[in-house]
């Protein structure tokens, strides 16, 4: 079910008043799925109680908690206690917010759009709960998965469903088979549960090409994560989910260009 729409209708302010919009929910939601996530991380009800600093636990105020400015302005310290805050809050918030532009221009005004930033932002927020704690929480899968099965049958009636559900089974049978020959060939776990998991649902959104794609994009970026991550922390293993999420991402928004491009040449 690929498809790219056209936003030359709009005109110019339009266009630019669109992406803002899109731009400042995306910094919003980085914000809100950032704090989710911490919380999940760190086996906390992640609906209840007030956002407070994990240093000083004081209460933050909501001027404290606008997304990027507010670490701007404290230049990266708690305004309480004075403890560094992570570049990777604000960092990820404008991540999110890129992202949701992105979607935006490949697929327009549209209910798709809303269903792929449904799916970006489930991706933002497992990603950084496995960066935490090597476990992908299944609930990011379920609501992904439900969300596209419905557009699914909006889109194309029970036929769309089937191809969907098909084009999931494909892509996690296939991995969740490559994983058990590794399993057995290296005598260790080689992909995590979760990571199958993932791919069988990024499978209901691609076709058969656009698998193979995210396949080798996910290697490519998987192993700079992992140089990243091993420099920083020697010999820590790696969390596969972002690298997932991030392959999924450039082939959202390229896979297209570059399989055709591919069956092109034959
Ligand atoms: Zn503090």
């Amino acid at each position: 079910m690929k498809q790219v729409y056209d936003l030359s209708y709009l005109d110019t302010t339009a266009l630019i008043y669109l992406i803002a919009l899109a731009a400042i929910l995306g910094l919003c939601m980085g914000s809100g799925l950032n704090c989710a996530a911490y919380r999940i991380a760190h086996k906390k009800s992640w609906t209840k109680g007030k956002s407070i600093c994990p240093d000083c636990h004081h209460e933050l105020h909501l001027l404290d908690l606008v997304p990027v400015f507010s670490w701007l302005f404290l230049k990266g310290k708690c305004r309480y206690c004075g403890k560094k805050i992570s570049v990777r809050y604000p960092l990820t918030e404008l991540i999110l917010a890129l992202s949701y532009v992105a979607v935006f221009l490949k697929f327009g005004f549209t209910f798709y759009t809303l269903n792929i930033m449904v799916l970006v932002s489930c991706l933002f927020t497992l990603s950084l709960v496995d960066l935490d704690t090597m476990e992908i929480p299944n609930r990011f899968l379920i609501v992904p998965a439900v969300c596209q099965l419905i557009y699914a049958y909006y889109y194309g009636e029970w036929a769309s469903v089937w191809y969907c559900l098909w084009h999931g089974l494909v892509l996690g049978g296939a991995v969740l088979l490559i994983s058990l020959f590794m399993d057995k060939v290296l005598k260790k776990e080689s992909i995590g549960g979760g990571d199958i998991k993932l791919l069988a649902v990024l499978g209901l959104y691609l076709d058969i090409p656009s698998s193979l794609f995210l396949l080798i994009v996910a290697c490519v970026v998987g192993i700079i994560l992992a140089v990243i991550i091993n420099k920083r922390e020697n010999g820590k293993p790696f969390p596969f989910g972002p690298a997932l999420s991030i392959a999924m991402l450039i082939t959202m928004l390229c896979g297209d260009y570059v399989t055709a491009w591919y069956l092109g040449l034959f």
